[in-house]
């Protein structure tokens, strides 16, 4: 059951962790065609039966013959890691400021609608948690900057053209097929060091607080953000639950089949402390609801089920 059937979308970056789990979603009911230069996307997750185009979003040519037709786009094509941000801002700068307005700009001239994956790192480190969207956007990395310039494209086009465009703000996502690794998510790491018996290791001390969210949840998100009437404006997506990365790695080490050391090393540099979703305003206007608890999310990733409290 998506709520969108019949449609020609194409969702850039749909070969990712996010994308392709949105583009399963989509694939029964409706025409899929990705754009995704395989950067960090894999072509193995990407469903038979899909129009696969490997390209770059700022190929014009590849952008404009992919939008074709296109009714919805679900654009989460960008560069992800805040870290290499830091050590090329204009090649984030390129793919994500840049990358967004090409696809705006091609998606107006087929009336397109557009689905904008935009990120909490628009927030930087907040004032107030839990942040609502009327919280000041004072991004901390190159990464934040060239969101919040997607985020901030994607309303000014609804705006100034009427082109019906929807921003999501993602906050922690996790899943299956999440990488893991340095440019990874938290909880894929984790995960995969608890697999195979070595140490977590938390940079600082723990007590930073994250809103973990689901990736199905997350494609929860932009089913219901392709066919809302409210259009123009970005939506915090996350749980509205926090947890610290001290609590979420004695979790997940409760998960492994041993007993899983906890080890402390370094902040990292410029590391948000606390981020936390107020998502009252995608529950009341596009009736998201998230759906799977952390524990239940966790306990899934690890094949088993979940822990009796
Ligand atoms: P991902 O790296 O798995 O997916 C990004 C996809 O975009 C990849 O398949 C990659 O190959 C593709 N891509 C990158 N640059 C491209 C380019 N120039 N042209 C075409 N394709 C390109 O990351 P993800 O976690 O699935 O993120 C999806 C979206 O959600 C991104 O826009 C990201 O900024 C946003 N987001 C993710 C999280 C999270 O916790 N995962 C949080 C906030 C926001």
């Amino acid at each position: 059951m998506t709520g969108l059937y019949g449609r020609t979308v194409l969702v850039t970056g749909g070969a990712g962790f996010v994308g392709s789990h949105l583009v399963d979603a989509l694939a029964e009911d409706n025409n899929v065609r990705i754009l995704d230069d395989l950067s960090t996307g894999r072509r193995g997750q990407v469903p038979s039966g899909v129009r696969f185009r490997e390209a770059d979003i700022l190929d014009t040519a590849a952008l404009d013959a992919a939008m074709d037709g296109v009714d919805v786009v679900f654009h989460l094509a960008a560069a992800v890691s805040v870290a290499e941000s830091i050590a090329m801002p204009d090649r984030y700068h390129a793919v994500n400021a840049t990358g967004t307005l090409a696809v705006l700009e091609a998606a107006r001239r087929q009336d397109a609608r557009v689905v904008v994956a935009s990120s909490a790192a628009v927030y930087g480190a907040p004032e107030t948690v839990p942040v609502t969207e009327a919280e000041p956007t004072t991004p901390s990395s190159p990464y934040g900057v060239s969101k919040l310039a997607a985020d901030h494209y994607a309303r000014v086009y609804a705006d100034t053209y009427g082109l019906e465009t929807v921003t999501l703000r993602y906050f922690n996502i996790y899943g299956p097929r999440q990488r893991a690794g340095a440019d990874g998510g938290v909880v894929a790491t984790f995960a995969d060091r608890a697999r195979h018996g070595k140490p977590l290791v938390i940079e600082g001390d723990g007590e930073q607080t994250r809103d973990f969210v689901h990736v199905s949840d997350v494609v929860q998100a932009n089913l219901l953000a392709a066919t809302t009437d409210a259009t123009g404006r970005a939506y915090n997506i996350g749980t509205g639950e926090t947890t610290t990365v001290g609590e979420l790695a004695a979790l997940i080490s409760d998960y492994a089949d041993r007993r899983v050391e906890i080890t402390y090393t370094d902040p990292r540099p410029g590391d948000i402390r606390h981020s936390s979703a107020d998502i009252s305003l995608a529950r009341d206007v596009l009736g998201y609801e998230p759906t799977v608890a952390l524990d239940e999310g966790l306990a899934a990733l690890f094949g088993a089920t979940a822990m009796e409290q």
